[in-house]
């Protein structure tokens, strides 16, 4: 039997990952260890972030003879990226700053992206694992899932901003790496069943990311610092992994579908993105036979919703958004291409796992 080779697909990793307490004074120093030419940044921010660390951002980058600007978002649609672009593309910056809650950084990296400069992803919040992948979710495009700009080059992750972050994001995050135990089995099932390339080592490092949480949660809701600690890096560790896959594929399968089409049913207000995607967990781990009563009480444990109530939704939403999941992306092969669901099918899922 002749076995055809796998095809080819680039890996692109960030270079530097800084961890560590008031590591955001290191800024202007990573920069320059990054790109030793970069003069002039354009750092991507919120208006909170600004207030709060502004300054210490802003003096390590000056300390280390780079000229700033900055640029406060509010949101992360796809007229604020053009906005920003048209604004920044005249001052050619050398280097991107993505410094903030998931809006700044995705914005950031789309504006990195079509700038074409190096991105340094500086998060302040650990609630999803773009921080450190190539994948960007802005609204106002005509793809309902994310989409893929560049890696970060370097990741500056300063726990202690990160633990002033207000507890639901941090539970948020916890809710997209329990996803990943869900999206590594629909990859798995897309490789069994569509002959679709699976790469075992970036399948392996995203479950990882999902079993530490899975196993630890009892001791990380009683330790903030651990807890943010552990959440960051196996965030981190997961957007690697979908680096490595060169798609989102070990980190994203039906649990984000289903957030995706609760966005489109209900709204991008109910819920976070970790939110939904924890809640689509549970439901996807019962249709692949996995323990989703664990995943439920590990959620639960970490502070994250686990039924649609918690997240402003009704029960006709949730029905409606399992029903129309798969069809928003149908060439992500995942358990709803194989277990189709009707709404009769869709209640009684999501009422066995106790989410309605
Ligand atoms: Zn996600």
């Amino acid at each position: 039997m002749v076995v055809s080779s796998p095809p080819s697909h680039l890996m692109e990793l960030p270079r530097k990952i800084l961890i560590g307490d008031r590591v955001i004074a290191e800024a202007g120093p990573l920069v320059k260890s990054l790109d030793m030419a970069a003069k002039s940044v354009a750092i991507i921010t919120g208006s909170i972030v600004k207030e709060r660390a502004g300054l210490s951002c802003n003096s390590s980058l000056e300390g280390a003879m780079l000229k700033t600007r900055w640029h406060v978002v509010r949101d992360a649609s796809m007229d604020t990226v053009n906005n920003l672009y048209e604004k920044i593309k005249d001052d050619k910056p050398d280097f991107v700053i993505g410094f903030g809650g998931g809006r700044s950084v995705d914005v950031a990296k789309m504006t990195a992206y079509r700038l074409s400069k190096p991105f340094l992803s500086v998060p302040t919040s650990a609630s999803h694992d773009g921080i450190s992948s190539p994948f960007v979710s802005v609204r106002g495009i005509d793809k309902p899932h994310s989409i893929k700009a560049n890696t970060p080059i370097g990741v500056l992750a300063d726990t202690h901003l990160l633990s002033q972050a207000p507890p639901r994001l941090l539970a948020g995050g916890c809710g997209d790496l329990v996803a990943k135990i869900t999206a590594v089995k629909d990859w798995e099932l897309a490789r069994d069943e569509r002959g679709e390339y699976f790469g075992t080592y970036a399948a392996n490092l995203a479950y990882m990311s999902a079993k530490i949480i899975l196993e630890e949660s009892e001791k990380l809701k009683n330790d903030e610092r651990l807890g943010v600690r552990t959440v960051v890096e196996a965030l981190i560790s997961a957007g690697v992994a979908s680096c490595i896959a060169g798609s989102s594929r070990p980190c994203s399968g039906a649990e984000h579908l289903f957030s995706h089409a609760v966005e489109y049913v209900a709204g991008a207000e109910c819920g976070l993105h970790g939110e939904r995607v924890g809640i689509g967990t549970i439901m996807m781990a019962k249709l692949h036979g996995l323990d989703w009563e664990n995943v439920r009480h590990t959620l639960e444990n970490m502070g994250a919703p686990t039924t649609a109530k918690q997240i402003g939704l009704g029960e006709d939403s949730i029905v409606q958004a399992l029903v129309k999941a798969q069809s928003l992306r149908p060439d992500r092969y995942t358990i709803l291409s194989k277990i189709k669901m009707d709404k009769k099918k869709a209640r009684d899922l999501a009422s066995i796992t106790k989410v309605i």
